[in-house]
């Protein structure tokens, strides 16, 4: 049996994309990445990517979780509403909304993309690290700026691309030795060979 057989749901391009860009800009800023899980998407997530907080700062956390929609954005910018796109792309996003962070446009932008979820997660790590909200709000733009420059001195983007490639091939992979166990896992050692071999070449 394959693991898209065993799943049994549709496994989007979009979702592939998302989950494999929080884990390669994860592993990139050295956080130990623990490999891509598919959901029951009745629970309302369809994917994760599971990683370990030991040894992360507050910083690595928004970076890694800003990352998702910031590669869905790189790969196909029409993948995200277009006022979204736009804004992540130019690194606006948190820049005209500094009253906005739970309401307003740029989060209804995030709710309408199904990202609410990394979006609340993102705010409450900033907001562990200050208590104003323009520092709240700094900290979020230094981190989408953090990711931008690692985005493109690690070349994170064609990594993405090999390492989908790879997923898609694990997807209708016959094999006995794939981890089937409750839960369905994308297995954190094949990322590990695509990113070693993207390193050599
Ligand atoms: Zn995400």
């Amino acid at each position: 049996m394959t693991p898209r057989e065993k799943y049994g749901h549709e496994v989007t391009d979009d979702v592939i994309i998302h989950e494999l860009g929080h884990a390669i800009a994860g592993h990139e800023i050295g956080i130990v990445e623990g490999g891509i899980e598919l959901c029951d998407p009745a629970t309302g997530e369809v994917a994760r990517a599971h990683y370990s907080t030991n040894g992360t700062t507050a910083r690595k956390r928004i970076v890694r979780g800003l990352a998702g929609a910031y590669t869905q954005t790189r790969v196909n910018p029409k993948a995200l509403p277009e006022g979204l796109s736009e804004q992540i792309l130019r690194g606006s996003i948190f820049i005209n909304y500094a009253a906005e962070i739970d309401s307003g446009s740029v989060p209804q932008l995030v709710k309408e993309a199904g990202l609410y979820g990394d979006w609340e997660r993102i705010v409450s790590e900033a907001r562990e690290t200050a208590q104003e909200i323009d520092a709240i709000i700094s900290e979020l733009r230094s981190a989408h700026q953090d990711l931008a420059l690692i985005y493109d001195n690690r070349r994170i983007e064609q990594k993405v691309s090999h390492a989908k490639r790879d997923f898609q091939m694990w997807l209708d992979q016959h094999d006995e030795d794939v981890p089937f166990m409750e839960r369905l896992f994308y297995p954190i050692g094949r990322l590990s060979a695509v990113l070693e071999q993207e390193k050599d070449g």
